[in-house]
């Protein structure tokens, strides 16, 4: 590699590359983790700290565990913990090791013990709204909770009464002893174990105190030998309470891992918490978490998105320090890049308009054969059945059309895709002047790829079209945004986000489709042409079909890009 290559793949690195390409000169060690709290369904979001911390552990030679960070008996469940294993694996990533921090809970207990022994953790009885009362604000240091100074003794005795359920919830607390003025808000005793009596889904009735947040991850990250420890900006604070933790509990001579921040990925016209999430789900806005108008990787799923377009949306975004709001284009153009690649091509039609060929013999019928993608020379041809009465989408007609409609119009003539030239002859009309009916002629030469004259013919437009009795019905589920603002949560005061949900965020229709997809199983992805990308939903069956739009295949974000 000469100099100035090298130069230019050191400056393509992000910045969490060039930290472990700099830290595997001492050690060739990456071991890294995703640790999601078990509270509910991983989002959009999670997908990008999923691809960093898996994809940097894969990119050198290293090893990436799931950790679930299941801390808060309260909010957590195991179908939480079933749907993240789902989706990670679902995104093409595998765990070296499935882990829980509850498994840790008993050393993390130790640890608390031996902090109480060097005088670094002390029981403390003011309530929660106490202890934030005492605690001051950035610039005004807090006060000492009067319990601080007791011996090691009686805070070891008092401990482990509290383990052994002798308070009340709320009765009491272990804090640890830092520093009541520290500028960082973290570092004013900060609590480490609460209280709890609440069935935990692994440890059951075992516990009834269970550690913080801040406690747990970097002891956990420790226990699991865990190299670098990802996570998003809003932690950065955090740094020198996770420090200080390690420091006063590992061996000076053990390695402890480093925590590094990178930006949140946040998207427009969505919410991303998953409190704000859960609510959706609860209160029936959505129809589950799995809801395709759901920002979640499950609901995305059964929207019709691709590993591989979560993923390439995630490189797109990129990994930096610095936070900003990724359009949803974004996302919709990266999907409709890897469909276009992938999945065949039919022809549906939503809003029917019927066209009698009056020409073309009244029993016959012929079979055309389209090819599937267009984009994959290897693609299957499919068969595609024509015939005198077809469908055609009300919107391909105009009876006073202006100048710039190509489309058909009456005297004009449109290509039918796969098939002939066809000119509108007569328009039929019922009582109250609704167009009910086209009567067309066609050019029986100009059959497409039939290398006559007049299939070379060039006409203004081509539209699609289904034969009528060949036709079979699906539903199909048209989504917009869930919300009708970019940031719902940016609201004025007493502004509540749910205000923002776009009340025609799903419109059910129906579709007449091409028997080519007429039994197709539930997960099937194609292109309606002219229309966008579809998919079979979970609940669709040969009976009755139930297509989602994934995504119209008008591309915002590119026509954005060229302005
Ligand atoms: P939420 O705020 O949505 O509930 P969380 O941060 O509480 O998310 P966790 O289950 O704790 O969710 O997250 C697991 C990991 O995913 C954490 O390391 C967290 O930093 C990361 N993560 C969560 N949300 C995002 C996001 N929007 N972008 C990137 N990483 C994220
Ligand atoms: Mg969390």
């Amino acid at each position: 590699m000469t100099d100035s290559n090298n130069q230019d793949s050191k400056k393509s690195l992000h910045f969490l590359e060039q930290i472990i390409e700099e830290d595997i000169r001492h050690n060739p060690d990456v071991i890294t983790r995703f640790p999601p709290e078990p509270n509910g369904y991983l989002h959009i979001g999670h997908a990008k700290s999923i691809c960093i911390n898996f994809g940097l552990a894969k990119k050198y030679n290293g090893t990436c565990n799931l950790r679930f960070d299941d801390t808060n008996p309260t909010k957590e469940d195991i179908e939480f913990v079933n749907s993240i294993k789902e989706d990670v694996q679902w995104l093409g990533f595998m765990w070296d090791k499935e882990l829980y921090a509850s498994d840790y809970f008993e050393q993390l207990y130790d640890w608390a013990c031996l902090l109480i022994k060097k005088g670094l953790a002390y029981v403390c009885h003011m309530t929660a709204q106490e202890i934030s009362e005492h605690r001051g604000t950035p610039t005004i240091p807090g006060k000492e909770s009067p319990y601080r100074n007791r011996s090691v003794e009686e805070n070891l005795d008092l401990f482990a009464r509290m383990r052994n359920g002798e308070f009340k919830e709320g009765a009491c607390m272990l804090r640890a002893k830092i520093d009541m003025s520290s500028p960082n808000m973290h570092m004013r005793d900060p609590i480490m174990y609460r209280i709890r009596y609440a069935h935990h889904h692994k440890t059951g009735n075992a516990w009834c105190i269970y550690p913080m947040y801040d406690y747990a991850h970097g002891q956990s990250d420790f226990i699991e030998g865990i190299t670098h420890s990802l996570c998003t900006l809003e932690f950065e604070v955090h740094r020198p309470l996770y420090d200080w933790f390690l420091e006063h509990i590992a061996e000076p001579s053990q390695q402890v891992p480093k925590q590094r921040e990178f930006a949140r990925l946040n998207l427009n016209y969505t919410v991303m918490s998953k409190r704000k999430l859960l609510q959706l789900v609860e209160e029936k806005h959505v129809q589950g978490w799995d809801d395709p108008r759901m920002p979640t990787i499950s609901g995305l799923r059964r929207r019709g998105y691709t590993p591989e377009s979560i993923r390439n949306f995630v490189d797109k975004v990129g990994v930096s320090k610095r936070e900003n709001i990724i359009d949803v284009a974004l996302l919709e153009h990266c999907v409709r890049e890897d469909l276009n690649k992938k999945v065949p091509r039919v022809m549906a039609v939503m809003k029917p308009l019927k066209l009698i060929i009056t020409n073309y013999p009244e029993h016959e019928k012929e079979t055309l054969y389209g090819i599937s993608n267009p984009e994959d020379p290897d693609s299957p041809k499919r068969a595609i059945p024509f015939s005198r009465e077809i469908y055609i989408e009300q919107t391909d007609f105009m009876e006073d059309a202006p100048k710039k409609f190509f489309r058909l119009t009456p005297g004009g003539e449109v290509r039918l895709k796969y098939a002939y030239i066809i000119k509108c002859e007569d328009v039929i009309k019922d009582a109250e002047g609704n167009i009910i009916e086209l009567h067309c002629t066609y050019d029986p030469l100009s059959k497409s790829g039939s290398g006559t004259e007049e299939s070379k013919r060039k006409v203004k437009a081509t539209i699609h079209w289904v034969s009528c009795s060949h036709a079979h019905t699906a539903e199909v589920r048209l989504y917009d945004r869930l919300f009708m603002v970019e940031n719902p949560l940016d609201a004025e005061e007493g502004d509540d986000f749910l205000t923002h949900l776009n009340p025609n965020s799903l419109h059910i229709g129906s579709a007449y489709i091409e028997p080519s997809i007429a039994d197709v199983p539930p997960g099937y992805m194609c292109q309606f042409e002219r229309t966008g990308y579809f998919c079979t939903d979970k609940d669709s069956t040969q009976n009755h079909l139930i297509f989602n739009r994934t995504v119209e295949l008008r591309d915002t974000w590119t026509k954005e890009q060229n302005k």
